[in-house]
Parts: structure tokens; C-alpha cells; sequence
């Protein structure tokens, strides 16, 4: 066969390398460090780990990236055959030595007898006689390749950074206290979920933004200039006391039901996937750490007892929409030859990247071979996070996400809410293994 190009030796590129030699189809990748570096890696081996060095939760019956471990596992990933060799001890969370996963990725790759690893960078887009290349090239992806995406796509379907509002899974919500209502009841009149705050809970909501503890600025992200539109919560509580109430907490056209009441202020939630399960908190993107968003977000009343499917966060991130450029394979609807996989593409974390890279490399060798493949199920990890991506989530509030069980589509009928994730999570290994059968290698 005549090779696929992946270009990117991070997690995603790894995995869509080893997928597609697998599959007996000839790669080349193309990884630009140690001939340029970027500003988070420190070395020059494939799949390097540039924060932490966990793959998060390994339950696979009641977490969602438990759960595509396993998916992935089944599917001979090489990050997590890698992640097993050079796993160190971490309670229930699978975590790794970073030197030696790296070291085991890159010797894996560099001994397959498929595999052409190039050292260099691709500045622009790949030369027309390359007929089908992965794009993984990463949060980081170097400048003279994003802006070739960006004219590929235009201004809507390429971000440099990301500005992610917390999540919020709806049946966490006390709806004794939030209502239903687009403000002046616009569009269907019940579009937002309103959850009421009066002055002296206004009150110290601010002195909690202005006083909790927030994450440092890199100074990469100090050179990036907010726009108006992402401004971190809390960089809004400092411009003064009332900006927030005339802003994205402003409480006119909004009325509770409960009191009949006009608030003093109104956060408001906005839905976040088609299913209905996820809502966003609308303005509320935040360098807060963590622990203080969890905090202070659960003083909002209504939300006292709120799961988030991920909280907020602001980064420098380059990743395109793909809800709106991609098709539901994951090619670039604008250049069918480019399929892009990894965190570009709009997924969150380490274990999602490698995953979408497998994918991806799947579905290009498969290509290659004259086959038309075919997506996993939505109601596996995989499905669920390919369907977010590519149609699921809307474009126009598009940010990066995390595997999680609000993506995956709700299980039929009545169940005790612990049961719920387990059964989601069987469900997904069962329809996996179909999908899996039906594959012709
Ligand atoms: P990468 O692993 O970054 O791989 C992309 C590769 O492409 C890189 O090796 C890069 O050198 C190469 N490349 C870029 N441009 C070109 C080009 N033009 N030509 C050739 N090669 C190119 N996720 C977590 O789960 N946990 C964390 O702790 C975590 N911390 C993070 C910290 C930072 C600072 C950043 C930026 C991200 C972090 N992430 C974390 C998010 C994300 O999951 C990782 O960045 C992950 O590595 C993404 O995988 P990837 O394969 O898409 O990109």
C-alpha cells in the first residue's frame, strides 16, 4: 500500500501510527521535535507527557475514562500496553513512569518494520501527493501549521486558547429552586436553566471570586490578549462589584416561578449536548483552581449538590470546531485527504487524545484498504466522544471536552442512580465488542 502520513509524535500520532502498521499499511510520521520544540515539551521522544503523569481513574465500571482504558485496551492500544508496562502505584488511578512510557512508545514505533518516523516539522499543509494524512499535531501545534489550518477553515473553525465554563450534569440540579426560562422568554422560551442569587448571596459570591485561589498565568498565556468574550469570571468581579450583574449574571427578563420574583442576579446554564444531560454555566470560564470552583460554585443555590462533568478552565489550546469543519469520520470536510485526531480536535486529556488517535488511524488504514468504516456506537466511550466532536456539541459554544458519562445516550427506563453507570459502562463494552467483530483488518 502507499503510506499514511501522521503528522505528530504526541499521544494521538502515536497511537494512529501503530494502529495503521497494524493494520499492514506502511506510515510515516512526522514529529518536529528535537528540530523544533514547543513550550510545554522538555524532550524529544514520541508520546511525551508534558503535565502530570496519570491517565486518571482505571475504574472502568463507574468512570468514563476508566471506561475508554478498557475500550482501549480491547482495541490493542499501544499508549496503554506502554501505560501497563511503566505503570507506577497510584490507588485506583493508572499512572505512569513519563521517561520510561516514552522510551517504550518511542522504541516500539522505531522497531516496527511499517514505521518511518521523519524529524522535522510540516509548515504548512501537506504537499498534494500525500493522499492521506493524520493531523495530531497537538494543543501546541506549531504556527506556520495552525495558520494553514486557519485559512483551510477560516476564523470560526480555529481557537488558540480555550475558555471552558464548568459543566454541570442536569440531574444534579435542584430544580426546587432553578426554573426553565430563556431571558424575555426568547426562542423557545425555556431554553436556560436560572438559578437565583439574592444581594447577600451576590455579595459574597464576588468576595469569593475576588479572594479564592487561582491558578498562575504562563506568561505565554499573559501574551495572549483576553477577548471580551472568554474574560475569566473572576478577571470580570475585578473590574468592580456590579460588572458581573450587568453581564452574564444580569437578572432582567427572568422571573421564578417559585417566588415570582425578580433576582437580585441570575447564573444562568445553558445546554451543552444534544441528549440534554449537560449544561454549561454561561460566562463562567475561570483560572479558579479546581478545589475553590467546586467550593464556591456549589454555593449557588440550586447547585449545593452539583456533579460537574468538568469544570472550567482558560489555556492556551489550539483546536479547530469540529463540529463544524469535520465530517462524522473525522475528515476535514474543506480537504477530505486530512483527518485530524487528538487534542485538536476538540478533545481534553491525555487518555481522549491517544484515543481519538487510534481512531483515526483505524478509520485511515481501513480507507486505505478500500473499506468504508464505520464509527463505534455512541453508546461506547469511543462513539460518545466521536459523536460530541463531530455533531454532538454545538459549534458555536464549541470547547474542549473530557470523556465523561453525560455524553454517552441515557440508559432506557427506571434505575437506581448507582446502577446507572455501571450499566452504561456494560453497555458500551457490549456494543464495542459487536462493532469489533464486524471489522475486516
Ligand atoms: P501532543 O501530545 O502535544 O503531540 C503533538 C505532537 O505534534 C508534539 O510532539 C509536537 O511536537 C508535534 N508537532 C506540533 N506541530 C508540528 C508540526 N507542524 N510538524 C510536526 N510535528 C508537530 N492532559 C492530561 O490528561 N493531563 C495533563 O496533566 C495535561 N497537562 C497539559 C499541560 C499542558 C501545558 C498542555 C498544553 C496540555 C496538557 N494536557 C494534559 C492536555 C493534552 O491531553 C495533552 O497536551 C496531550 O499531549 C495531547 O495529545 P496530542 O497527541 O493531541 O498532542
Amino acid at each position: 500500500y502507499k503510506p499514511i502520513h501522521v503528522i505528530g509524535g504526541g499521544l494521538a500520532g502515536s497511537e494512529a501510527a501503530w494502529q495503521i502498521a497494524n493494520a499492514g499499511v506502511p506510515v510515516i510520521l512526522h514529529e518536529m521535535r528535537p528540530v523544533r520544540k514547543t513550550d510545554a515539551h522538555h524532550t524529544e521522544g514520541l508520546a511525551e507527557l508534558v503535565c502530570s503523569n496519570s491517565f486518571r481513574s482505571d475504574d472502568t465500571e463507574n468512570n468514563a475514562v476508566g471506561l475508554l482504558h478498557e475500550e482501549m485496551r480491547r482495541m490493542n492500544s499501544l499508549i496503554m500496553d506502554a501505560a501497563a508496562k511503566t505503570k507506577v502505584p497510584a490507588g485506583s488511578a493508572l499512572a505512569v513512569d513519563r521517561d520510561d512510557f516514552s522510551k517504550t512508545v518511542t522504541e516500539t514505533l522505531e522497531n516496527h518494520p511499517l514505521i518511518t518516523i521523519e524529524r522535522g516539522e510540516i509548515d504548512g499543509l501537506p504537499p498534494k501527493e500525500w493522499d492521506k494524512v493524520i493531523v495530531a499535531t497537538g494543543p501546541l501545534t506549531s504556527p506556520a501549521l495552525s495558520e494553514a489550518v486557519l485559512e483551510l477553515c477560516g476564523e470560526d473553525g480555529l481557537a488558540f486558547f480555550d475558555a471552558i465554563a464548568p459543566i454541570v450534569y442536569k440531574d444534579s440540579i435542584d430544580f426546587e429552586t432553578a426554573w426553565y426560562q430563556s431571558r424575555y422568554d426568547k426562542g423557545d422560551g425555556a431554553d436556560y436553566i436560572n438559578l437565583p442569587m439574592n444581594k447577600e448571596q451576590y455579595e459574597e459570591f464576588i468576595h469569593d471570586l475576588n479572594t479564592g485561589e487561582k491558578a498562575d498565568f504562563k506568561q505565554w498565556e499573559k501574551d495572549t490578549p483576553y477577548f471580551e468574550g472568554c474574560m475569566p469570571i473572576e478577571v470580570m468581579a475585578e473590574r468592580g462589584p456590579e460588572t458581573l450583574r450587568f453581564g452574564p449574571m444580569k437578572p432582567v427578563g427572568l422571573q421564578s416561578p417559585h417566588t415570582n420574583e425578580q433576582s437580585y442576579a441570575v447564573v444562568q446554564l445553558r445546554q451543552d449536548n444534544k441528549f440534554g444531560t449537560l449544561y454549561n454555566m454561561v460566562g463562567f470560564q475561570t483560572k479558579l483552581t479546581y478545589g475553590e470552583q467546586t467550593r464556591i460554585f456549589k454555593k449557588i443555590p440550586g447547585l449545593e449538590n452539583a456533579r460537574f462533568a468538568r469544570l472550567g478552565g482558560l489555556h492556551r489550546n489550539t483546536f479547530i470546531n469540529s463540529p463544524l469543519v469535520l465530517d462524522d469520520l473525522m475528515r476535514m470536510k474543506a480537504d477530505p485527504r486530512l483527518r485530524f485526531a487528538g487534542q485538536i480536535t476538540g478533545v481534553e486529556g491525555y487518555v481522549e487524545s491517544a484515543a481519538m488517535g487510534l481512531m483515526a488511524g483505524l478509520f485511515t488504514a481501513l480507507e486505505r484498504k478500500g473499506q468504508i468504516p464505520v464509527a463505534p456506537p455512541v453508546t461506547t466511550a469511543f462513539g460518545a466522544l466521536i459523536h460530541h466532536i463531530t455533531g454532538g456539541a454545538d459549534a458555536k459554544t464549541f470547547q474542549p471536552m473530557n470523556v465523561n458519562f453525560g455524553l454517552f445516550p441515557p440508559i432506557e427506563g427506571r434505575m437506581k442512580k448507582k446502577d446507572r453507570k455501571p450499566a452504561k459502562s456494560a453497555r458500551a463494552l457490549t456494543d464495542l465488542a459487536a462493532w469489533k467483530e464486524k471489522l475486516d483488518l
